[in-house]
């Protein structure tokens, strides 16, 4: 494959997705704004599997998608594949969920991350979930990153996702995690021509 299509059109995401594929030898191009996708799984997979098959048959070339958020064990695993419309912005969603979790101490949740690669007639190719566990703090800590990273609390490394050097984050984060179970096999995949 000469080029692959990113479907997301969040700039946080795409910053990091684009770090992982910098080995893969095609063209990454983002999918134009004007292509609306489709939400309506019920899971994360569900959801990286249909962002990616729409956009790869709209526009006759391979994608990638991802769908990302985070669950939090004391809400019953949300805001989960809702973590993007949880609120309009991200200090909207990010005092919501504190409002949410209020004071209690079961502040235990995942960052998870589904990944998805299509052909260029919409079949999945590939996909792939990653899983990051850490805890909810009360208030957030950090500047890195985006979304909820100032508020994920990773105890292994005494640090948010916002206090991690972007090099640790791309690691053990969950879109770590996903890319490192799934880059052997693209990188098989992409020789396809
Ligand atoms: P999606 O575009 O539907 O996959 O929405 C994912 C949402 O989950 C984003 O808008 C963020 O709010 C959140 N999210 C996903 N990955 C991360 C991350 O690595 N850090 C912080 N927030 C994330």
């Amino acid at each position: 494959m000469k080029k692959l299509i990113v479907a997301t059109s969040n700039p946080g995401k795409l910053k990091e997705i684009r770090q992982y594929l910098t080995e893969l030898d095609c063209k990454l191009q983002l999918k134009p704004d004007t292509l609306e996708i489709e939400e309506t799984g019920t899971t994360f997979v569900e959801n990286a599997c249909l962002k990616a098959s729409q956009v790869a048959k709209a526009l006759g070339e391979w994608t990638i998608a991802d769908d990302s958020g985070l669950a939090v064990d004391a809400l019953n695993g949300a805001p989960g594949i809702y973590s993007a419309r949880y609120g309009l912005t991200d200090k909207e969603r990010i005092e919501r969920l504190l409002r949410e979790l209020g004071n209690t101490k079961q502040r235990q949740g995942q960052f998870v991350c589904a990944i998805a690669i299509a052909r260029r007639d919409g079949s999945i190719a590939l996909q792939s979930e990653g899983i990051c566990r850490g805890e909810i703090l009360t208030s957030p800590r950090g500047t890195e990153g985006f979304g909820y990273d100032p508020i994920f609390y990773v105890p292994q490394y005494k640090q948010t996702f916002a206090q991690m050097p972007p090099d640790v984050k791309y690691k053990v984060s969950h879109r770590g995690q996903a890319f490192e179970a799934l880059l052997p096999q693209l990188s098989e995949v992409s020789t396809i021509p």
